[in-house]
């Protein structure tokens, strides 16, 4: 916390600007080294948040390097709550890169990934949920999945826990009145009470986590994997949807041979679809690989959809791939419905009985909107919810929450038998620290450097 750090601050590549941040008390003296104002002005015309335009110079040879524009921000009121400077060169590596290395010669050490975020954290401008937040805006492929992390960065969930936390907090000061001056005239704290006060908190816990399932979708998105034998319109399928709603996003990992990933974008949520090769025995090595790899995405899907085409009557195949499919969240389609049909919805029930069936002729587009409306439904579990501030997105958080509604749970428990007081507060205290875990305020250094481990540089 004593260097003063830099870092480039906007994405490598070609643009029209480009940033260089330094955080930290030398900023303005390493500005003051490299910067020279336009004509007729001096240092001094530096004016705490306000732009300056001039030079960045090299100090060994004069040499300017490239023309910009400066600020200075005084702490505390910056990102980082130190001081700040950001110099705004022209978008090129190499104007970027030769003036990051001067800021560095003139007494800054390169900061690490999410350090900049990291100070505001430990400056206490924001706590770590928050900080994640941030990450979490930078990385957001839909609206919706930006909507929720500014919300978060906004402080909605802290604000939630730290309310769970006073209200803990509170029953914790009142044990501890009870304990300590137990042999004076005040009034007694009931195990009523404490049940009372325990359950409404257990209760509120409950309500965010029955947000984390959406929230996760919302953030991570969904991970949706199509089956069924060849020829039954899987492709078609891909196409149809990809037609719609294909997601603008860079690095979507490879195409493979056996698996295709798509993003899509359903109404805010993103959504990776795989195609996978099906999956059956084989003694062919190299088929072998691809069927792994289908098992891999079978596997990790939130989501299965077997297609069927429903105009032929059902085949060995299909019997083999409902029984992969087991007891899997599964939307079955019946494909092809404009060639007839042979396949009854009774039929599927009884290979796989909470299957959702979904007639559809994809290359004429029928049952599209369905499957849409089908997958949107499985996010938020039947209730289309539109007041997203609350939603817990983060399995972190959602880890410490269920934590701390079984401690609550404990407590609860020792209190309807009258177990003695100051055992109770263990486990309400132990509630207590897990959610100050969400927020950053009891946390190992560990899981501080884990969370920051995920940023990018300059953020
Ligand atoms: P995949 O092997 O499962 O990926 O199947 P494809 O998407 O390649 O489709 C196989 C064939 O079925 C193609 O000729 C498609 O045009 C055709 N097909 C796909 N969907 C339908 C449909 O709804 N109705 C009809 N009649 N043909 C379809």
């Amino acid at each position: 916390m004593e260097d003063t750090i830099a870092a480039i601050a906007t994405a490598y590549g070609e643009g029209g600007i480009g940033i260089v941040r330094i955080s930290g008390n030398r900023s303005k003296e390493i500005l003051d080294k490299l910067f020279k104002p336009a004509k007729n002005q001096d240092r001094k015309s530096i004016v705490n948040r306000q732009l300056t335009y001039g030079y960045i110079v090299s100090p060994e040879d004069n040499k300017i390097i490239d023309e910009v524009l400066v600020v200075f921000m005084k702490a505390p009121s910056t990102y980082t709550r130190e001081d700040v400077v950001e110099i705004f060169c022209h978008g090129s590596t190499v104007s970027l890169n030769k003036t990051l290395s001067l800021v560095l010669d003139s007494g800054a050490r390169l900061a690490e990934a999410g350090e900049f975020t990291k100070r505001a954290f430990l400056n206490g401008r924001i706590d770590l949920s928050q900080a994640e937040a941030v990450i979490d805006v930078i990385k957001a492929k839909t609206e919706k999945s930006f909507e929720l992390a500014i919300d978060q960065m906004e402080g909605h969930l802290s604000q939630r826990v730290k309310e769970l936390r006073d209200g803990l907090m509170d029953l914790l000061v009142r044990i501890a009145v009870n304990i300590d001056y137990s042999e004076e005239d005040i009034e007694e704290l009931s195990y009523e009470e404490t049940l009372t006060s325990l359950s409404s908190i257990g209760d509120k816990i409950e309500k965010l986590l029955s947000t984390a399932d959406t929230g996760r979708m919302i953030r991570e998105g969904l991970r949706v994997t199509i089956v069924g034998r060849p020829n039954v319109g899987k492709s078609s399928l891909m196409n149809a949807l990809l037609r719609e709603s294909r997601a603008i996003v860079t690095d979507i990992p490879g195409t493979t041979r056996d698996t295709i990933e798509e993003v899509l974008n359903l109404r805010g949520i993103p959504v990776y679809l795989t195609d996978t090769a099906g999956i059956h025995s084989t003694e062919d090595e190299i088929e072998k690989i691809g069927i792994e790899r289908s098992k891999l995405a079978f596997n990790r899907a939130d989501l299965i959809i077997f297609m069927v085409d429903g105009s032929l009557p059902l085949r060995e195949e299909d019997y083999l791939i409902a029984d992969q499919i087991g007891d899997r969240k599964v939307i079955v389609i019946l494909n092809k419905s404009d060639l007839g049909k042979s396949v009854t919805e009774k039929q599927i029930k009884e290979l796989l009985d909470n299957a959702i069936i979904i007639d559809a002729a994809v290359i004429h587009d029928k049952g599209i909107k369905e499957l849409e409306d089908s997958i949107l439904n499985l996010v938020y579990g039947g209730k289309v919810s539109q007041e997203h501030s609350d939603m817990v997105t983060n399995i972190r958080h959602k880890d410490l929450l269920e934590k701390a509604k079984n401690s609550i749970g404990d407590a609860k428990k020792m209190a309807l038998n009258n177990q003695p007081m100051d055992l109770i507060e263990i486990d309400i205290r132990q509630a207590w620290e897990y959610l100050g875990e969400i927020i950053g305020e009891t946390v190992t250094e560990d899981i501080i450097d884990q969370v920051f481990s995920r940023f990018c540089l300059g953020k």
